[in-house]
């Protein structure tokens, strides 16, 4: 039985009902190891879905970002960049390979990696003789960020780009998928993710060599000897031939998902898009988000309401909201990084941490449900609409 107030979720997992076949069928025929069919069919799935040279299938998107560095050669003693506005999980790996991140601001247009920052921090290092291994760039929310602006500059360089697409598979930039552009890219699997296989990640490249090297690192890096042989240090980062084939089934639908979100976004953008102060994540002109959660920005002055008295309502409605990605260099884990502003005057990530919130956009979503947090909403932020639109 429905109950009138029962709690709506952020991004709960959507499953399509075919992926128990998928499981079945590793019962069946007894693959429960890590690998087997289902991960080799995942991998070529999400190659040909994305149009990259190659996929492998991990455990985590942490994991893919973490062997990516080690393919980059990244180790102790060496610079990484990485977007400052984003989940904790884009950067961790850039520690476990004992180097330094710096944090790289976002900017205005897609809340993703400012170039104007990026320059700034390349010219200082370049001239300190300490140029990045790495970039790591962040599509936050579905949304790809300057990808033309910041290969260009990478490319001056000659610094490779990984590429953090946990969050926007099914994105695309310029007609290309989101991850697709950069020397790596990276997607998740979590269960919060817009396709989820409970837990896993997936690594991809157009560098064939490369990625057959991160199957050997992710498989414990065995020599090729009939006994256990090791000359490198390994991890077991493989994903399960169960997990793979739930994500076979999942990316069956993930374009009905992305337009599922996207009609989520489109709904309350179009109940409150126009109510004072309010803000929605831009979509560059040139790239299509996946909308994997709708976010927005209120200028507390403009509209009246704090965002902590929204949340708060949300909250006493039953309905999970959050608010945006906590910049990593405001993180006390990170408190000595090095950070690189938008401009000397603006802290893009600082402002939106302090005004936005990410609403329930689960492509499960029923129309009753969104319906609550409009209302909810409306009756928070009052109906005064904006003159200017
Ligand atoms: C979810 C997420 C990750 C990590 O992916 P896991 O599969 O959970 O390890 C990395 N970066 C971003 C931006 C994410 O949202």
């Amino acid at each position: 039985m429905r109950v009138a107030n029962e709690r709506i979720f952020l991004s709960p997992p959507h499953m399509s009902g075919r992926e128990q076949l998928y499981i079945n069928e590793a019962f069946v025929t007894n693959w429960i190891a890590p690998l087997g069919p289902n991960v080799d069919a995942f991998e070529r799935e999400i190659a040909e879905y994305t149009g990259a040279g190659g996929a492998v299938a991990l455990s985590s998107g942490t994991a893919a970002i973490h062997i990516a560095l080690c393919l980059l050669g990244v180790g102790p003693g060496d610079r990484v960049f990485c977007s400052s506005f984003t989940f904790v999980a884009s950067a961790n790996p850039v520690c476990y390979a004992g180097a330094e991140p710096v944090f790289i601001d976002s900017e205005p247009q897609t809340w993703n990696m400012s170039p104007e920052a990026l320059e700034r921090a390349l010219e200082e290092a370049d001239r300190e003789g300490c140029l990045p291994k790495a970039v790591i760039v962040v599509h936050l929310y579905g949304q790809s960020a300057k990808m033309k602006e910041i290969m260009s500059l990478c490319g001056r360089y000659d610094v490779p780009i990984i590429e953090d697409a946990a969050e926007s598979l099914g994105s695309t930039y310029e007609g290309k998928a989101s991850g697709t552009l950069g020397k790596f890219g990276i997607y998740s699997f979590n269960g919060n993710k817009i396709i989820t296989t409970s837990g896993g990640g997936m690594l991809v490249s157009d560098d064939e060599e490369a990625l057959a090297k991160a199957r050997f690192l992710a498989t414990q890096a065995r020599d090729q000897a009939p006994h256990y042989q090791h000359s490198v240090m390994g991890y077991n980062y493989r994903l399960s031939n169960l997990l793979a084939g739930v994500g076979r089934a999942q990316l069956q639908v993930l374009d009905e998902r992305v337009e599922a979100r996207r009609a989520v976004f489109e709904n309350y953008r179009e109940a409150f898009g126009g109510l004072k102060g309010v803000e929605f994540m831009p979509e560059l002109p040139g790239t299509r988000s996946n909308r994997w959660l709708t976010t927005l920005t209120i200028d507390e002055e403009e509209n009246g309401v704090k965002i902590s008295d929204l949340l708060k309502a949300l909250a006493d409605d039953n309905i999970e909201a959050r608010p945006l990605w906590k910049p990593l260099h405001l993180q006390p884990i990170f408190e000595r990084a090095r950070f690189y502003p938008h401009s000397e005057t603006l802290c893009v990530s600082e402002q939106l941490f302090r005004s936005g919130i990410c609403l329930p956009s689960g492509s499960s979503m029923t129309l009753e449900q969104q319906q609550r947090v409009i209302d909810c909403i409306q009756r928070s932020l009052g109906k005064v609409a904006n003159p200017a639109r």
